[in-house]
């Protein structure tokens, strides 16, 4: 009999662990407490319109190992159309100017040395980085499964990109900012506003802008929920068992393996290997009740700074809105939006660019959000009040 396997969590990681596990003779049961599958790549629809909360970049839409996988997978199919955007952001500051982040770093770099010549050394050497890390590639296999000859294939090929990542992954943007220099008061507004936060390291700064100028990290036509059901509509087909609505309890373990899982309703799912793909924490303080909790991991879950909240208010709009740049960056720190103050400002999100989010019998639509990034505190969802008239509590 083939070995049985539960899945927790229906998000990507865990249809994806599904798929390949379907594909190795694995029989897998996932099980999702939501709804719908698709986890965090979602979307809602109401009226025909698409909000979607997810999907704005995706890396490996054109080639490389997260291609091959996301192909493997279903999520990305031949007819799938990709958007590149020729501008990543467009940033408005306080006084009415503009600055853009232009998706091609040859033309940013011609673009940020004509308005800032006074820092053409830090403006060079950013861009030097950028360039570093060009050869990366990712290994196809997971650690552990690789080989000897994967590493050294991976140092011929990516060595100078490695070596790149290492210098800059720990560091934060803030760090790295003030490490090249700058000293044009209008790139220190737009790169610490932008980048500057705590949470976006160095590394990531500079592996995204150059996966986007290899036009390697696109938006798929549709957007995040089409994209989940892509997965899905493969993980089924496999003939994989998708059990929604089913919250796990806790991980059963005896004789220091994990044998099944327990569910809400007190159901007890046998397995011969149990893969979580719920987040960290309920998996590891609440499934395993913090049994397996090593003493780094103890303080990184005490005193590591949660990411800042974001707010994301949607629009379907019943009229065609160019769409010049898809994201806009208003700064706006100190500006108050009801008891909420601004750290650094709000995103808005056009989405006009995917026909498919709006609806279909009215062609010449928008739909579009705003997310408010970075407020200064948590906000507490207490109570929304839902259209029948009913309350939806946390
Ligand atoms: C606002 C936003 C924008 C983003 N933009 C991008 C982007 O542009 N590009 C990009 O690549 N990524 C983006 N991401 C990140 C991406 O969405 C996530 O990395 C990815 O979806 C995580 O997938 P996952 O399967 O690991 O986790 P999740 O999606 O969190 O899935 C975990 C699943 O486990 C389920 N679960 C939890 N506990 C239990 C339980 N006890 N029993 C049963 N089920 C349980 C949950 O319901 C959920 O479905 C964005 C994320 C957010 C929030």
């Amino acid at each position: 009999m083939d070995p049985h396997l539960v899945i927790i969590g229906g998000g990507v990681a865990g249809l994806s662990a599904g798929i390949y596990a379907r594909m190795n003779g694995f029989t897998t049961t996932i099980v999702e407490m939501h709804d719908i599958p698709g986890g965090q790549c979602t979307a809602w629809v109401r009226h025909g319109y698409h909000f979607d909360h997810c999907l704005h970049w995706l890396v490996g839409t054109h080639e490389g190992t997260f291609h091959t996988i996301w192909k493997e997978l279903g999520a990305l199919e031949p007819d799938t159309r990709i958007v590149d955007h020729a501008v990543h952001t467009r940033v408005l500051a306080p006084d009415g100017t503009e600055f853009l982040v232009y998706t091609d770093i040859d033309r940013w770099e011609a673009y940020l040395l004509e308005i800032a010549p006074e820092d053409e050394k830090a403006i060079r050497r950013m861009i030097h980085d950028m360039r570093g890390t060009h050869t990366l590639e990712q290994f196809e296999d997971a650690p552990g499964m690789r080989s000897i000859v994967d590493y050294i294939k991976a140092l011929y090929h990516s060595g100078g990109a490695l070596y790149t990542l290492g210098k800059h992954m720990h560091k934060s943007c803030r760090a790295y900012f003030d490490e090249l220099g700058f000293t044009s008061p209008r790139l220190r507004l737009y790169f610490d506003n932008l980048y500057g936060d705590l949470h976006f390291s160095a590394g990531a700064f500079l592996m995204m802008l150059t996966w986007m100028s290899k036009k390697n990290a696109g938006y798929p036509i549709g957007g995040s929920l089409p994209f989940a059901m892509r997965l899905t509509k493969r993980y089924k087909e496999l003939g994989g068992e998708l059990l929604l609505k089913h919250r796990v309890r806790s991980i059963r373990v005896e004789h220091g393996k994990a044998v099944g899982v327990e569910l809400e309703d007190d159901r007890f799912l046998p397995a011969d290997h149990v893969i979580g793909a719920a987040d960290a924490h309920s998996t590891l303080h609440g499934m395993l009740q913090g049994r397996y909790l090593t003493p780094r991991m103890r303080e990184a879950f005490a005193t590591w700074e949660t990411f800042t909240p974001l707010v994301h208010v949607c629009f379907g709009i019943d009229r065609e809105v160019p769409v010049q740049h898809a994201t806009t960056t208003v700064l706006a720190a100190g500006e108050r939006v009801g008891r909420t103050t601004l750290r650094t400002g709000f995103n808005v999100l056009n989405y006009g660019f995917d026909p498919t989010l709006a609806p279909l019998a009215r062609p010449p639509s928008s739909s579009a959000s705003i997310r408010l990034g970075r407020s200064g505190r948590t906000w507490t969802v207490r109570t929304i009040r839902r259209r029948n008239g009913s309350y939806w509590r946390p």
